[in-house]
């Protein structure tokens, strides 16, 4: 009864707007894919009605006012209808969209008068920490529903409690793919009743290689219940499973437009602390043009400024005892490029707004996450893209974890560049310099084949003698390679990222392990297959493996772009195995 009011009222309000059309187009099945474009959670405004036009009981109306929602977000306006309706619903949306509630509200609305006591819904979420936010979520829509029930269930955390809590009465279980197979393997959780269940970023859980698990616990539940996936992307596999469980579903996309830090390429790097200096100096050599460092101290503001200058950068401090007019001169030079390199404490840099900068360094970590937040966003700006580098010590390894939490964003590791990758930079920028010169100042050009032909005649120089000539004045005395010991830049690098109790997941380990393995016992191969072809690191592995006699764990990085990828291997294969590599297949 609550669903047809429901959808009346709807049918009437979306007559008034463009916006609306679409969605009822949709609901008409006229056009099975709703496709919308949003910033990241951008509520409708043209709708003052807000969540009441849904049809929710008033507890659940009174909990979404509690929270200070107001308007539904695009997603929400798209999902709630047809999961309202019972529908299947195929979603492609980031976090940050406001999906969880796009799917929590209509299943709590439809457990309104549940008496039951086993679970009815179960969602599928790839990490604990994922199962807990969205646990969170339905704990707080439907804090003001009354004996409304949600638990949930994850690794690395004690069975008793969990085992409990399915005793009682549950409305909704939310939990990781391993948890849940081993409750309903143990009988813990009773699966009997389950009507709907919701696999959340699925595209993550398939990273992880809990295809198999899925399938299994799918396969366990209950026929002709309603099935729901969101995922942020929409790869084969992901469409594969769609086209598997779900019954004709609804299709929504939410085409996330990208907000500033959503430009600014997060990354972190190991390095111990007597090697910070060293590191951000190799760093340096990568990207000098418009940098800001940000560390701890007004003292080490100083004294990296020195030791930056000294090895030629051009480079000023910002730190709270430079007095205001100073400070003002400062940020100018940076914007007219005078300056490169800023080194800089938080306060200092506070709303700093200079759109040449695209790297920031957070040589000290910070604080908090709004400290982090808001150095990042010194990049970034006016629509550009920009990178971030967070450098990490052994001991903040659980900040960095706690970092990607709380900011909902992964932060991926790179490497402290070695003398090769710095030697082949220095060589780019050596020949781009040669090649803009040859082009450039024609004012001098008469004056150059002057000398030219004197260099020919009295020297007997040829083309390749002056060219030589002239490059090593452009080098200088000073050596042009680095060929100092970076043999501890290895040793950083190897150190295991140890997220281990992200998910207590051992494929997830090794993925990590694979990508910080980094030394010279590799060499790279390129196979013209990549993401276009569906490809994923665990089709790779599976097909060196049976293809050749190379064993999985002797595989180095994987690299997969869209129409080619990149396998590090060991070097000095046999050339039986390389031939075979030359035939591998993958996917078919
Ligand atoms: P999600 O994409 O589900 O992770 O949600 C992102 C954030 O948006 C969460 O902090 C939600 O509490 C919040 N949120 C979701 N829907 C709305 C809404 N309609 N109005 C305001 N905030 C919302």
């Amino acid at each position: 009864m609550a669903l047809e009011k429901n959808s009346k009222s709807l049918d009437s309000e979306q007559e008034k707007s463009q916006n609306e059309e679409v969605l009822r187009r949709d609901l008409t099945n006229l056009e099975n894919k709703t496709e919308i474009e949003s910033q990241s959670l951008e509520v409708s405004k043209e709708n003052d009605n807000g969540f009441q036009d849904f049809g929710f009981n008033q507890s659940i109306l009174n909990s979404l006012r509690n929270k200070g929602y107001k308007n539904p977000t695009p997603i929400q306006k798209a999902a709630i209808p047809e999961l309202m309706l019972g529908r299947d619903l195929l979603g492609q949306a980031q976090t940050g969209t406001g999906k969880t509630a796009a799917f929590a509200l209509p299943l709590i609305e439809k457990l309104a008068d549940n008496k039951e006591l086993n679970a009815k819904v179960l969602v599928m979420t790839p990490t604990r920490e994922l199962a807990t936010q969205v646990a969170e979520s339905f704990k707080s829509y439907s804090s003001e529903s009354s004996n409304f029930k949600t638990v949930a269930i994850y690794g690395g955390t004690d069975y008793r409690n969990q085992i409990s809590a399915l005793k009682r009465k549950v409305d909704v279980v939310v939990g990781t793919p391993g948890r849940i197979m081993d409750h309903i393997r143990q009988g813990t959780f009773k699966i009997k009743d389950i009507n709907c269940l919701v696999l959340d970023e699925a595209d993550e859980m398939l990273n992880m290689g809990f295809l198999e698990d899925i399938e299994w616990i799918i396969d366990q539940l209950p026929d002709n219940k309603q099935m729901v996936l969101f995922s942020a992307t929409m790869p084969s596999e992901i469409r594969n499973i769609a086209k598997k469980y779900l019954n004709d579903p609804a299709e929504i996309l939410i085409k996330s437009v990208k907000k500033e830090t959503q430009l600014i390429s997060q990354k972190f790097l190991y390095v111990q602390r007597h090697h910070k200096l060293d590191a951000l100096k190799r760093i340096l050599e990568l990207n000098n043009e418009g940098v800001i460092i940000f560390v701890r101290t007004k003292l080490l503001t100083t004294s990296i400024a020195e030791a930056l200058e000294n090895s030629g950068h051009t480079v000023a401090v910002l730190n709270g005892d430079i007095p205001q007019n100073q400070r003002e001169n400062t940020v100018d030079r940076l914007k007219k490029g005078f300056i490169n390199i800023l080194v800089a404490t938080d306060v200092a840099a506070r709303g700093l707004d200079v759109e040449r900068i695209k790297l920031v360094v957070n040589y000290d970590f910070p604080f908090d996450k709004e400290t982090y937040t808001h150095r990042i966003g010194r990049t970034g700006r006016a629509g550009r893209s920009g990178e971030a580098i967070l450098f990490v010590n052994q001991r903040e390894k659980h900040f960095l974890r706690n970092l990607e939490n709380s900011t909902r964003t992964k932060i991926e590791e790179i490497n402290i560049p070695s003398n090769k990758i710095i030697n082949e930079k220095r060589m780019e920028k050596l020949i781009e310099n040669v090649n803009e010169s040859f082009i450039a100042k024609d004012e001098n050009e008469a004056l150059i084949i002057d000398l030219i032909d004197n260099l020919k005649e009295k020297h007997s120089m040829d083309d390749s003698n002056i060219a030589m000539s002239a490059i090593n004045l452009v080098i200088g005395n000073k050596a042009f390679f680095v060929n100092e010991d970076d043999s501890w830049i290895h040793k950083q690098n190897n150190t295991d990222r140890n997220r281990s109790n992200r998910n207590g997941n051992n494929r997830m380990k090794n993925s990590n392990r694979r990508n910080n393995y980094q030394n010279d016992s590799f060499e790279t191969y390129k196979f013209n297959f990549g993401k276009f072809d569906g490809v994923r690191v665990a089709n790779i592995i599976s097909s060196i493996c049976n293809s050749t006699n190379i064993n999985g764990r002797s595989i180095g990085k994987i690299q997969i772009f869209n129409d080619y990828s990149l396998v590090d291997l060991p070097r000095d294969l046999h050339r039986e195995t390389k031939n075979k590599l030359k035939k591998i297949k993958v996917r078919n």
